[in-house]
């Protein structure tokens, strides 16, 4: 498809596919990838150094920050291409795409010196602990307590949900510093190491073929120096890092792939009729929709206009996307559709997908609060 690119957006692309083939051998001997569903949620270690290696996280940074001086919407265009491939991202989509770019936006220039260029070299891997028990969609209700003492906050509570949690290095907690001030306005943001005295992680699997965690924070001290943003000022540090963490072009890109195979495996088997056509005819165009949707949001914030409802409408649209794909891809594939394993029809992946499919419109927000945030911030609907 024509995306009307620029010659070395283009190029950035094709040098993004061509890294992705090189990698190839390296997932396709790891057995959590034959078991992922949506693969840009899996995640990898071995893929995330390689992409660190490569110069391929951190497009977007300076490049004394480690990054190529590129745009969110350059970093976008080439997601869009690992997700094609279906690169296991989660690593990379939480420490660059959404906590890195918080970081780079918010965090005093001592720890931005400190934990973005190894995040851009595919050395520092960050999880998000926002979500906990009894705080979801209502972040605002979050309650993990973060009591200054001298030069350090001591934290006490609990997260829930928290992707790759088990093998990050450094964490990204949203914490209540004040019982006093307004809900809102009594959040901060701290970053800690994960070996830090008294946090515990346990991991609980996921129907998407992976695992989740719980992270419980015991007395766990945290540098003053840690804190990202202003204290008590972190509602807006959160709202900034989803609206990062809602641009989601890797998900189009997996679509892509799985339709293109849906088509083949069709065709092979002289089943590709005028039905299944137009079924896949308009899935594309619902890709295409999304897609776009993930570029605009990226080049607003590259042009640093409001982006929470283009990002939100990305979100929406992807993880919607995500789930009629899925389900359209087993039902033309009929029975080899709910077969799982590389030897199945499409590599297994059209059932996979569909049980991974279920957590996307919850993960990054439920779809009932993207759909507040384009009423509210998109279409000034009170
Ligand atoms: C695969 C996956 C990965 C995740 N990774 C992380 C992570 O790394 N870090 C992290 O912090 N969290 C993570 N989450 C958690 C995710 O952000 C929350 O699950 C999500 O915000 C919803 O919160 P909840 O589960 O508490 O559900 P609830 O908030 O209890 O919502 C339950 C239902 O009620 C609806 N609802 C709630 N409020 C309203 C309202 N005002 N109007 C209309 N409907 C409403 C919701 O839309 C939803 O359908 C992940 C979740 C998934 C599924």
């Amino acid at each position: 498809m024509d995306l009307g690119l620029t010659h070395p957006q283009r190029r950035l692309r094709e040098e993004a596919a061509s890294f992705c083939a090189s990698v190839r051998p390296l997932l396709e001997a790891d057995p959590e990838w034959q078991r992922q569903g949506m693969l840009s949620d899996g995640d990898s270690l071995a893929v995330n150094a390689a992409l660190g290696r490569e110069g391929w996280i951190g497009l977007s940074w300076p490049p004394e920050l480690g990054g190529r001086g590129l745009g969110r919407l350059d970093a976008t265009l080439v997601e869009e291409v690992f997700g094609y491939h279906w690169l296991p991202l989660s690593s990379y989509l939480l420490s660059y795409k959404t906590i890195g770019a918080a970081l780079e936006r918010y965090a005093t220039a001592e720890l931005r010196d400190r934990l973005l260029p190894p995040i851009a070299r595919g050395e520092l891997v960050f999880c998000q602990g926002f979500s906990e028990p009894g705080a979801g969609s209502d972040l605002g209700a979050l309650s993990t307590r973060a009591v200054r003492k001298g030069d350090v906050y001591v934290v006490d509570g609990q997260k829930i949900w928290t992707s790759s949690a088990q093998l990050a290095d450094w964490i990204y907690l949203a914490v209540r510093t004040s019982a006093t001030e307004p809900k809102h306005r009594g959040i901060s943001v701290l970053v800690a190491p994960m070996d830090t005295p008294g946090i515990e992680v346990r991991t609980f699997p996921t129907l998407g073929g992976g695992v989740l965690c719980e992270v419980f924070l015991d007395g766990v001290e945290v540098p003053v120096a840690n804190l990202v943003g202003e204290a008590n000022g972190g509602w807006t540090v959160l709202m900034h890092t989803l609206d990062f963490e809602r641009i989601t072009a890797e998900k189009v890109g997996g679509v892509s792939w799985l339709l293109d195979g849906v088509e083949r495996h069709l065709a092979e088997h002289g089943r590709l009729d005028r039905s299944s056509r137009e079924r896949l005819a308009a899935l594309r165009g619902e890709a295409a929709a999304a897609r776009l949707v993930s570029f605009r949001a990226a080049d607003a914030l590259d042009r640093g206009v409001p982006a929470s409802h283009l990002a939100a409408m990305a979100k929406l649209g992807g993880a919607r996307l995500v789930q009629r794909a899925a389900a359209a891809a087993v039902e033309l594939l009929g029975l080899d559709g709910l077969a799982e394993g590389p030897a199945a029809a499409v590599g297994g992946r059209a059932a996979g997908m569909l049980r991974a499919s279920v957590g996307s419109t919850i993960a990054g927000g439920a779809a009932e609060i993207q759909q507040l945030v384009i009423a509210r911030r998109g279409l000034g609907l009170r």
